[in-house]
């Protein structure tokens, strides 16, 4: 078996290698933390996954992210960065680190599971629009509808035009779970 990461894996499935410990441990001091060597210490680390999701970190919402890419029979097989506000956190001035974050994780998941597309799902009654834009759209869904509308295409412009071989899909949840599609073809 062939490992994209080009880093040989004589552990077997599950536990980590001790080898693969003293190069984790070697690596902690000075070297960079997101090298393939590090993130691939579990065989299956380094494989092929379809999609990367960029999801909110609200506690509510979860378990209905988890339903609906297992719906979507894509369970286990996506990478998933965590933002405060999804598609803002990752566009936002006011959190530069954030939108940093974002950038380099998609980076790390293309070198390394080769992901060809990225679903931004946003979701309804979001805490950090409204910490960020500094307004409550929860209490407006069409004004809400048109902020989310409007953040998630901007990143999406983005996202194409930084990796245009991705397919992009732009995603926003209500709080009961379903999902309205902004993107194109959905
Ligand atoms: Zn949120």
């Amino acid at each position: 078996m062939t490992h994209s990461c080009g880093h040989d894996h004589h552990a077997q499935a599950g536990a980590p290698s001790r080898r693969g410990f003293v190069q984790r441990a070697a690596l902690g001091m000075g070297a960079t933390l997101l090298t393939p060597a590090l993130l691939a210490t579990k065989a299956h680390a380094a494989g092929k996954v379809d999609a990367l999701l960029l999801s909110c970190m609200d506690f509510r919402l979860m378990d209905n992210v988890e339903r609906y890419m297992t719906g979507r029979g894509l369970r286990d097989k996506y990478d998933h960065i965590v933002l405060a506000g999804a598609s803002l956190g990752a566009v936002t001035d006011k959190f530069p680190a954030w939108n940093k974050t974002f950038w380099e994780h998609l980076g790390v998941a293309i070198d390394l599971h080769h992901v060809n597309k990225v679903i931004v799902m946003d979701h309804r009654d979001c805490g950090a629009y409204k910490v960020i834009l500094g307004s409550d759209f929860g209490k407006d869904a069409v004004a809400e509808t048109q902020v989310h509308h409007e953040t998630l295409n901007k990143l999406g412009a983005t996202i194409k035009q930084r990796h245009p071989k991705l397919d992009v899909e732009l995603l926003l949840m209500s709080l009961n779970g379903k999902v309205e599609s902004f993107s194109r073809r959905a």
